[in-house]
């Protein structure tokens, strides 16, 4: 047999990712039943589409490169659902387990952009372009799908998730005394000037 080439990683690459797209699609569906939130749950439905997308998108690859379509496991992304599904089991309160769902997620897009990225940039050195086209607008849904999850993270859920009185923001000197909604022990509420925010010591008084 004859010494393995940059084309053959590339085709052992393309087989890896389209096996993860394939457990991706499953562990999608878990992530959007344990969503408690409706934005984030919309989110992870949204992504899941994109990824049956995908798949087909890997399909047309392996047709532009007269090769069978064909999946090989992938022991990385077999890795990163195996620890979301953990953080599933654990007994967390509706917020921190949208946060922590978030966090497996993050984890999934990051794996996938690396993967992605090298990719687009092998097709595009091997001289596959429609191939590198193809796989760059995979790319780009992954990247937008992390900005997404950045995005509803930090757009509140992370807030709830931390309980009320734990909110870092600068502008919550004047936090409405909400009631613990939750079932931990409420902190007694000092003021966390300790925090390494510098921000807050530098500006004026009003
Ligand atoms: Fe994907
Ligand atoms: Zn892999
Ligand atoms: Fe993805």
């Amino acid at each position: 047999m004859a010494i393995g080439t940059l084309q053959d990683a590339f085709i052992d690459e393309l087989r890896d990712s389209y096996d993860s797209e394939k457990q991706l699609i499953k562990a999608l569906k878990k992530m959007a039943k344990a969503a408690k939130d409706d934005d984030l749950r919309n989110a992870f439905e949204t992504h899941l589409e994109e990824t049956q997308g995908q798949v087909e998108r890997l399909e047309q690859v392996f047709g532009l490169l007269d090769e069978k379509v064909k999946g090989k496991h992938c022991d990385g992304i077999a890795g990163i659902i195996e620890e979301g599904s953990s953080v599933m089991e654990e007994d967390f309160d509706d917020a921190t387990m949208n946060a922590c769902l978030i966090a497996s997620g993050q984890r999934a897009e990051h794996y996938e952009m690396a993967a992605y990225g090298t990719l687009v940039a092998w097709a595009r050195v091997l001289g596959h372009d429609d191939a590198a086209d193809l796989l760059q607008q995979t790319l780009d849904e992954e990247k937008a799908a992390d900005k997404k999850l950045s995005a509803l993270a930090e757009g509140g859920i992370n807030d709830d998730a931390a309980g009320p009185g734990t909110d870092d923001d600068d502008d919550d000197e004047m936090s409405e005394d909400e009631p613990p909604a939750r079932s931990k022990p409420t902190k007694v509420a000092t003021p966390r000037k300790s925090n390494g925010a510098p921000a807050r010591t530098a500006r004026a008084r009003s």
